[in-house]
């Protein structure tokens, strides 16, 4: 009698496993159809491309004259044969900058108007054999409605300071291999009557990627702009001349959790205004001014130092989180148009670094100290963000004056200047809130409100107010 109930017990439990394990193995079988959908190939315009940059030393160059201006930076590797490389490139675009325009005279003011290149790059180092430089170029050029953009791809070995050219990294069937690959997706872009293997030439590797670039007129019409094509490591594979590189992709740790951002919904048909705030930021005014947005579900604009970024990381990446716009206010408050190019992009690049390294992705906006900018200032690798309205708070240090220059001068599309560094301003932040909100308006960042005014924030703009861009 014993013996058959514990028979019967084994059987039960056998069965109570069976089931669990057709349980589990049901929902990873769902998993993965809901989660396979991530394509091996993917082609599509690259109106953006993210950043990165994995390796090499950030160096900077910047003029101005009364004839043309640039702001660039490129990696340093101390690698004669690759910085040679890429030092040629840089200066091969400054040629073309300079053969823009002789014969016009710009003033190197704020109103500057003349021809301007930017430069950035991105760098990745992907296999242990094979790093990559991504340059990426725009000129802006007056009188023409379209700016001209491109890319120039490097891949080298780091450790014996070579070049590295597709025929060395895969073998000849390769590009045949690509062009099928990617042509379906490609045809999206009715694409020129041209051998798409010829136009191989600018390539990376990054995040288990193969990226493929075509310039704009490159194989379709320039209004596609860049167009960027990835395939996925695993499909080529059997591509590459060296073995070494075969599914060996270096792991790249990714260095920062992504912050899932939240902000407070808008409605573009109605009046908004935004708030800024400079200076901070500290661990007392500017957690009570969050505390009052949260509470009455608003948005703004913190421009912060970069000097008071460190102890003050949690604030930062809280009111982030909370949708607020995260703006660089240069790095300890200078007056920028007083310093020497290297210094000023060291006050703008450092603080960008430190805030990339709290909330994982570089601020969307500058704005200069003092409002003081002059045209060097201006070509920042950013939407300068200025004011139209200025409560004077750090003069007044009186919540009742702050909030009287607010009912004074703000209007439709405004930009008001506050700073959340003092007590008397943060005693007056709820009050104005209550009182625009009463007025009408939904109060923003200032990106948010550029966007829903349908202008554009870009890196060559002053922003004084929704009515009033430079
Ligand atoms: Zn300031």
């Amino acid at each position: 009698m014993k013996r058959i109930k514990r028979k019967l017990r084994v059987d039960r439990l056998i069965l109570l496993l069976l089931c669990l394990l057709l349980m589990v193995s049901s929902l990873i079988l769902i998993f993965k159809l809901l989660f396979s959908k991530k394509e091996p190939t993917v082609v599509e315009n690259a109106q953006t491309i993210e950043k990165v940059q994995e390796i090499g030393q950030n160096a900077s160059l910047i003029e101005m004259s009364d004839k043309f201006a640039y702001y660039i930076s490129y990696p340093k590797f101390n690698k004669t044969n690759i910085d040679n490389k890429i030092k040629s490139i840089v200066d091969s675009k400054i040629e073309e900058l300079k053969s823009y325009n002789s014969n016009n005279k710009y003033s190197t003011t704020s109103d500057y108007q003349g021809p301007i290149l930017y430069i950035n790059y991105n760098s990745y180092h992907s296999f242990k054999n094979i790093s990559s430089v991504l340059i990426n170029y725009e000129f802006s050029i007056p009188f023409t409605a379209n700016n001209e953009k491109g890319v120039i791809a490097l891949n080298f070995n780091l450790e014996k300071d070579e070049l590295l050219s597709f025929e060395s990294i895969f073998n000849p069937q390769a590009k045949t291999a690509f062009v099928s690959n990617i042509k379906d997706k490609l045809s999206q872009f009715q694409l020129f009557d041209v051998d798409l293997k010829d136009k191989i030439h600018d390539f990376v590797f990054s995040d288990n990627k193969l990226i493929l670039f075509f310039n704009p007129y490159e194989i379709s019409a320039g209004s596609n702009g860049i167009i960027k094509a990835e395939i996925d490591i695993e499909k080529i594979d059997d591509y590459f001349t060296n073995t070494q590189e075969k599914n060996n992709p270096i792991k790249i740790e990714k260095p920062k959790e992504t912050i899932n951002k939240n902000s407070f919904p808008i409605d573009s048909s109605k009046p908004m205004i935004a708030l800024s705030f400079d200076d901070g930021p500290t661990n007392s005014s500017t957690v009570r001014i969050l505390d009052i947005l949260e509470k009455h579900q608003v948005n703004a604009s913190f421009y912060v130092l970069g000097i008071n970024v460190e102890g003050n990381e949690e604030v930062i990446k809280r009111s982030f989180k909370m949708g607020n716009e995260i703006g660089n206010h240069s790095y300890d408050h200078k007056s920028l148009p007083s310093l020497s190019n290297e210094d000023l992009y060291y006050e703008v690049q450092e603080t960008n670094r430190l805030i990339k390294e709290v909330i994982g992705e570089n601020p969307k906006s500058f704005r200069p100290p003092y409002g003081a900018y002059n045209g060097i200032v201006k070509a920042i690798d950013m939407p300068v963000v200025l004011w139209d309205v200025d409560t004077e708070d750090w003069r007044s240090r009186d919540s009742e004056e702050i909030i009287k220059q607010v009912k004074a001068n703000a209007k439709q599309g405004s930009i008001i200047l506050m700073h959340d560094i003092y007590q008397s301003t943060a005693d007056a932040v709820e009050e104005i809130i209550i009182w625009l909100k009463n007025e009408g308006y939904q109060i923003v960042t200032v990106e948010t409100l550029m966007k829903h005014k349908n202008i554009e924030y870009t890196s060559d703009k002053l922003y004084f107010s929704a009515n009033n861009v430079e």
